[in-house]
């Protein structure tokens, strides 16, 4: 039997209609955008029709998208790029941020940046009211994310967009999680600066994308040649911005529907799995909540060997974000939700994508349920009155 993936918030698999455009790229003849011969028109064709599809499907005009290797050098690029311009100043990001932006933000603090980092509230929100707090009259930067990687938390980005802007300072958002979940109209919403990736879209890896809004003011990313108006250097990785383009333009389509599909098979696991597995609870809001996200603390349970009996039963899964995959240390943002050591070790997430099927949800439901209850054989466990005890 096939295994069942539900690892779609560490990569998606390459959507065929996707597949069907860059394949011809990879395979066909020479392409260089910056190749003045025929060849080389038809790459900047195909890189402009890319650039202009990235655009509709986000509300954004052509000339503020820049293609880059992905979401970690678009929120290196946002952030750097924004803050090294100014020269020093203070920035303000949340606790819960991807390691692309916390690292980011941690690189700048060694050359002198103030870096405020915010607390959340038990369920991943930030509060808009400590962002206007924090700000300070040298900030030069807020980055907060759409949406969180870990516990599928979506941010009010729209409010702490316009409180940054009332006071002036640009606003950057990770959305490498929420493009494809929640509808992006950049024209309209208070954001200054985005970072999307391509491979959790159903395009290839290695490309993502920095919507930069007009007239704000940043670095370049990479010295070397024109590319991308100057500011980010390199040959262009025409076959995955292809994919990327086409990706979203597929993601755009029908959004409504798809995140209503996912969302309730999302709310039919939550719901089979704290009703099947005494003392699981929930980590992350519960509503306002990336549609594909399931994420829960399950007591009496080691977090690695879940994982590891999941897989020789057929479904991937994780402990948190892929990137720190394997590290011993406890995740970032299940503490910052006010989970102890334990619960963050014990945690699962499951990640839909919308390829994902009813069966599969219930299938995996039943084989999460068989292998909790293996391991709590070998670690057994009592729940007590006030409380979940490890026996
Ligand atoms: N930001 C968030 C919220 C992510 O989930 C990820 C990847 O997991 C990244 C940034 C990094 O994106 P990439 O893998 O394209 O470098």
């Amino acid at each position: 039997m096939n295994p069942i993936y539900l690892d779609n918030a560490a990569t998606q698999a390459l959507l065929p209609e996707v597949a069907q455009e860059v394949l011809p790229v990879l395979t066909g003849a020479p392409l260089n955008a910056s190749s003045t011969h025929a060849f080389g028109r038809e790459a900047k064709r195909l890189l402009e029709l890319a650039r202009g599809r990235a655009a509709n499907a986000l509300g954004a005009q052509k000339d503020e998208i820049y293609f880059t290797s992905g979401g970690t050098e678009a929120d290196n690029w946002a952030i750097k790029g924004v803050a090294l311009k100014k020269g020093r100043g203070h920035i303000i990001t949340s606790s819960i941020e991807h390691h692309a932006v916390l690292h980011s933000c941690m690189a700048l603090e060694k050359q002198g940046f103030a870096v405020t980092y915010l607390p959340v509230d038990k369920d991943g929100l930030v509060d808009p009211a400590a962002v206007k707090n924090a700000l300070r009259g040298d900030t030069v930067l807020v980055s907060v994310m759409a949406a969180n990687n870990e516990i599928g938390t979506i941010e009010p980005i729209c409010e702490i967009g316009q409180l940054c802007r009332d006071a002036g300072v640009p606003f950057h958002t990770d959305a490498v999680q929420a493009v494809g979940n929640m509808a992006f109209d950049l024209q309209a919403m208070p954001i200054d600066l985005l970072s999307l990736s391509g491979h959790k879209l159903g395009a290839p890896k290695g490309c993502g994308l920095l919507y930069v809004r007009k007239g704000v003011q940043l670095l370049g990313f990479m010295d070397g040649g024109a590319q991308e108006r100057n500011l980010r250097a390199g040959t262009e990785n025409l076959s995955a911005v292809v994919g990327l383009g086409k990706a979203l333009e597929i993601a755009a389509h029908d959004l409504g529907a798809a995140v209503e599909a996912e969302t309730r098979l999302r709310d039919r696991l939550i719901a089979g799995i704290l009703s099947r597995i005494e003392g699981a609870c929930l980590n992350g809001h519960p509503s306002l909540r990336l549609p594909g996200n399931v994420n829960v603390s399950i007591p009496g349970i080691e977090g690695q060997s879940l994982l590891i009996l999941l897989d020789m039963e057929g479904v991937l899964a994780s402990s948190g974000s892929a990137c720190t995959a394997g590290s011993p240390d406890p995740s970032h943002v299940l503490l910052a939700i006010g989970r102890d050591e334990t619960a963050a070790r014990g945690s699962l997430r499951l990640t839909l994508s919308r390829q994902t099927t009813q069966e599969e949800v219930d299938r995996a439901l039943d084989i999460l349920c068989a292998c909790v209850e293996r391991l709590r054989a070998f670690t057994p466990f009592r729940q007590e009155k006030g409380g979940k005890e490890l026996v």
